[in-house]
């Protein structure tokens, strides 16, 4: 009897999840594309081969708020870029064409709520000048690294418009194989997870569909699926550039390679890998 009522609130637990993460569903905003050798990503990559690099928007829609995780290149970028950027780290950090996601976004009247940053790289926080009156979670390390860091890491004018920081702290909750998480509406359908090493307050969220479909959003910790599948470091060249704290970043690509042993349906979806963004379509196709 009491194993009955106990398998009954399981249950009724896994329906009152579904039905909260119900209507639950994300687009990748493209903002813009770029090609580069396979061989400046990643560890090993091939010298003649050539990938393309994304700079998206996850723009999400839960049924008590709209969040953009990440914001993607902004209207602003080619001046940002252009006066802030040294020159010597153009050549590296170019983009093609850009889509800016407010543009986007305006053009059928979705208004976003919330601000979510996978860290504050100038490549994924140019937009943030686009939505000023939107309020912008981060931990409070990447917040504090927002204010020391210079270029090419950071540009400034990405925050000259007085950002509405919302900084947070992880809860002592354990999710999917991270000490620390929070789940942004009591429901453990969008959790954030520390991911600290790329910077000192980098950080990935899993969102998970109705259906149970698990994706996990992994900022720039690499910036292939290879590296954690591997796993293995970016480039060297391009980590001594981009990476805060190599020994960190090398830690959570093998806590991420762990957890895809034991959750082989996990999608993982890093930052800029557009073989596996293209899989998920981009906005206005929506994974629902
Ligand atoms: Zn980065």
């Amino acid at each position: 009897m009491r194993l009955r009522s106990y398998l009954l609130s399981l249950l009724l637990a896994a329906n009152c999840l579904s039905a909260q993460a119900e209507g639950l569903r994300f687009a990748l905003v493209k903002t813009a594309e770029t090609e580069t050798l396979d061989a400046f990503t990643v560890e090993g990559g091939n010298w003649t081969e050539k990938v393309k690099a994304n700079h998206v928007a996850v723009l999400i829609q839960h049924h008590a708020a709209t969040l953009l995780f990440d914001t993607g290149l902004g209207r602003q970028v080619d001046s940002q870029f252009g006066n802030e950027m040294p020159w010597w780290d153009k050549p590296l950090m170019q983009y093609g064409a850009v889509t800016p996601a407010r543009d986007q976004l305006d053009r059928d009247g979705i208004r976003v709520d919330r601000i979510l940053l996978s860290h504050v790289h100038w490549d994924h926080a140019s937009a943030l000048a686009d939505f000023p009156e939107v309020p912008v979670w981060a931990p409070y390390e990447e917040i504090e690294f927002s204010e020391i860091a210079t270029p090419p890491a950071l540009l400034p004018s990405q925050f000259a418009h007085g950002v509405n920081w919302r900084p947070f702290t992880f809860l002592p909750v354990p999710f999917m194989g991270f000490e620390e998480s929070l789940d942004l509406f009591g429901d453990r359908s969008l959790v954030l997870v520390p991911l600290s090493g790329h910077t000192p307050g980098s950080l990935g969220l899993f969102l998970t569909l109705a259906d149970g479909r698990r994706f996990f959003f992994t900022g720039d910790a690499s910036w292939r699926l290879e590296g954690f599948t591997g796993p293995k470091e970016k480039f060297w060249v391009s980590r001594k550039l981009v990476d805060n704290d190599r020994e960190a970043t090398r830690a959570q690509l093998q806590k991420v390679h762990d957890l895809l042993q034991k959750e082989t349906a996990l999608i993982v979806v890093p930052a800029h890998d557009a073989k596996v963004q293209d899989q998920l379509g981009y906005y206005p196709q929506w994974v629902q």
